[in-house]
């Protein structure tokens, strides 16, 4: 359904952005694949993206915490007809101990760069007669967390942008909105089962539902492959009114 279509997806060689584009490719978009890294296995990543769904993929690297980059990737992938501003970092800790530079670099990699990719994707969108913009906000852009301020505000950051991107362009076949995910088991998440089930000495199962699905009234983790079943929905025909506004995939958590 996607065929002819490229995607962008920002911060792609892992987690949530690698699912979404492994989504988007099976519907048979073509995919730019992004992180800050320049590794063989980052290119490799492309290359069996294409392989496995038989579309052209790339994999371009671009810092998401610098501006200029930001830009340059969408002008190095050459056209953007799908646009998933996907990046993201966490750090934890009370405003008042915060690291302004971890401040700074959630606020510029979770929030300023949607409004960079946007920017030059929109023309490139317009030029073509159609667009989709899918910002990977976060049941975090919905609702607060102590000790995630700069995480917390910078993703309600990002649910605001893409309300603004969608009034922009409200007359044109372009759409834009946000999907905030709860708790999605990606590599990074995995890696901390092992760790919490030895603090609170508890099997796995007990340590996903009680210590981190606390707030997930599903008790299930959302998954990647969700995530992007979501996304491939924003970018079909059956989508094209929807614009302007969230979509959560958060086994409940923004109904509690
Ligand atoms: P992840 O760490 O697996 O993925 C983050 C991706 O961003 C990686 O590909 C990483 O390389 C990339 N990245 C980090 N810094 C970058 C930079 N400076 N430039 C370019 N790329 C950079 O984590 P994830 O869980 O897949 O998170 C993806 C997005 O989903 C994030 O925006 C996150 O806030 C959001 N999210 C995750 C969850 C969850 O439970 N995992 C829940 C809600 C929202």
């Amino acid at each position: 359904a996607l065929k002819g279509k490229t995607a962008v997806v920002t911060g792609s060689n892992s987690g949530i952005g690698l699912g979404v584009a492994r989504e988007l490719a099976r519907a048979g978009a073509d995919i730019m694949l992004n992180s800050f890294t320049d590794r063989e296995e980052d290119h490799a990543l492309a290359q069996q993206v294409a392989e496995e769904f038989g579309v052209m993929a790339r994999y371009i690297q671009a810092d998401m915490s610098k501006s200029a980059d930001c830009r340059a990737l969408i002008e190095q992938a050459g056209t953007c007809d799908i646009l998933v501003n996907n990046a993201g970092i966490q750090h934890v800790a009370p405003i008042e101990d915060f690291p302004v530079e971890k401040w700074d670099a959630i606020v510029a990699i979770n929030m300023s760069s949607v409004f960079h990719t946007t920017a030059v994707a929109l023309p490139m969108m317009r030029k073509a007669g159609w667009g989709r913009v899918v910002n990977i906000a976060s049941a975090h852009g919905l609702t607060a967390s102590p000790f995630k301020s700069a995480y917390v505000a910078a993703k309600h950051g990002v649910v605001g942008l893409s309300k603004v991107t969608a009034l922009e362009t409200a007359e044109d076949p372009i759409t834009c909105n946000a999907i905030c995910p709860g708790y999605v088991l990606t590599p990074l998440v995995e890696a901390q089962i092992p760790d919490t089930m030895e603090k609170y000495g508890m099997g796995r199962d007990e340590v996903i539902k009680k210590v981190m699905l606390e707030r997930q009234p599903s008790r299930e983790f959302a998954t990647v492959e969700q995530l992007g079943g979501t996304t491939v929905f924003l970018c079909s025909d059956a989508a094209a009114q929807i614009t302007g506004t969230t979509i959560s995939v958060d086994g409940g958590w923004t109904a509690l």
